[in-house]
């Protein structure tokens, strides 16, 4: 670019001729305007300075709302970064004992019981497991796609997240151990030979938190994430009294010395006066002694009528002037100011205030793993502390903040990491009927006279 202007300059200089610098000034202006526009349009056709940044539906996608089916249509904004600059609130909200344990950070062995939708790829990856070694195990044995519902997976990672071993439990007797050797996993199997199954049942009385209790009452760091996952829904473990109790029943499974499988067959709480119950069925999900769901559902998103999504959830995105990577940690749906803005689930108003960038913003946690926010509300019609059922108003949509058109921006977070809140699998509250139900009950019989204190 220098060095065209100067030889412009030049070229100038030898006709001296005032049409010429004319003619110059103007070859430089062009120049400039086609040098300069692919720093702030990227791909695309130039789009005169003054003029909004176009924006053309991409993909038409159904999205469940609750009961209902509603047509969004994904809009793909040629700048993607239309409406706002930056939704960092300057308050995070610090995780607790037990978010850790259900993240799984504090141990890097983690056990995993694989539900629908799941792909090792995806439970992988949201486990921090380096993506390296993810694509070498899963690249070269296919089989590994072959996870089915209910099966339990381990695996231990270094501190830099690399992957050591995984062991895939594909029945009590067939068991594929994979370990990494040099630059690659090798396949090995295990036979029920060198396998012991304990049956157990552990009790025990808060006296100081849940986690430090059931740690010593022998509960494993998996064991009590399980625990606390199934019972999210239900129990406020944060809010357990000193001289309350719990019992688990459950198996655990050695190879060797590895304790390679453990299955909570039952837990029990007394919080108070009063007992919850969480019971392992056959589909490897938990539900009260009815037979009902311990988890609760979710909206799709928090709008009662369609929205355009005018930037979706990208945390790989480039801002478009200074090309630095700024994540794009939610989804903006292109609403105008006033429209009421709805909680996804029942949950706990945890933040409800006014940030320098998200605005005006409410933040809800639902349960142990769940949270969302909503940024640049117009109004906020909730309190923190407050407790929000589904669908409540919780604010209406607006402007504020770091934010240059009315837009509502919401997030997801599941185990304090964002996702993107129009894809993520979400719990499904839904009973069980006609046989397994029958079946279930039948266990519960057989589990709950275990679970004494
Ligand atoms: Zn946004």
């Amino acid at each position: 670019m220098v060095r065209q202007i100067k030889s412009l300059n030049i070229e100038k200089n030898k006709f001296k001729i005032p049409y010429f610098s004319i003619l110059g000034s103007l070859v430089i202006i062009i120049l400039f305007i086609l040098l300069w526009r692919p720093l702030n349009f990227g791909r695309t056709v130039y789009v005169p300075l003054n003029s909004q940044a176009q924006t053309t539906v991409t993909d038409k996608s159904t999205i469940d709302v609750g009961e209902g089916r509603v047509e969004i249509a994904e809009a793909q904004s040629n700048s993607d970064n239309v409406t706002e600059s930056s939704d960092e609130p300057e308050d995070q909200i610090a995780p607790d004992e037990i978010d850790e344990i259900i993240d799984g950070k504090d141990n890097n062995t983690v056990q995993y019981t694989i539900s629908r939708g799941d792909t090792l790829h995806a439970i992988l990856l949201r486990y921090n497991v380096s993506k390296k070694d993810v694509f070498l195990l899963t690249n070269k044995y296919k089989q590994l796609a072959n996870l089915r519902i209910g099966q339990q997976i381990s695996w231990t990672t270094d501190d830099n997240h690399n992957l050591q071993n995984l062991t895939w439990a594909i029945s009590s007797n067939n068991i594929r151990v994979y370990e990494k050797s040099g630059d690659k996993f090798v396949e090995t199997s295990e036979t029920a030979e060198n396998v012991s199954q304990e049956n157990k049942v552990i009790t025990g009385v808060i006296k100081s938190s849940f986690v430090a209790d059931a740690r010593k009452s022998g509960l494993t760091s998996n064991e009590i994430g399980i625990i606390t996952r199934a019972l999210q829904w239900r129990l406020d473990f944060r809010k357990l009294q000193i001289g309350d109790k719990f019992s688990v029943v459950l198996t655990r499974e050695k190879h060797g010395d590895r304790l390679s499988k453990s299955q909570l067959l039952g837990v029990r709480f007394k919080n108070g006066t009063k007992d919850y119950y969480a019971i392992l069925a056959d589909d490897g999900k938990y539900y009260d002694v009815n037979g009902a769901s311990l988890s609760q559902s979710f909206f799709r998103y928090p709008l009662a009528k369609q929205a355009r999504v005018s930037s979706g959830f990208n945390p790989r995105r480039l801002h478009p002037v200074t090309k630095v990577v700024t994540p794009h940690n939610g989804v903006d749906f292109a609403v105008s100011r006033g429209t009421p803005v709805l909680s996804v689930g029942n949950g706990e108003v945890v933040i409800a205030k006014y940030s320098g960038s998200a605005g005006n913003y409410v933040a809800i946690r639902h349960g142990r793993q769940y949270m969302t926010t909503y940024m640049h509300l117009d109004k906020i019609l909730v309190k923190q502390g407050q407790q929000v059922k589904q669908g409540d108003k919780i604010g209406l949509s607006g402007n504020t903040g770091r934010s240059t058109g009315p837009h509502l921006h919401f997030e997801l977070h599941i185990n304090n990491k964002p996702v993107n809140p129009l894809t993520a699998s979400l719990p499904i509250n839904e009973g069980l009927t006609g046989k397994s139900k029958k079946a279930f009950l039948a266990k519960v019989k057989q589990i709950q006279s275990q679970l004494t204190f």
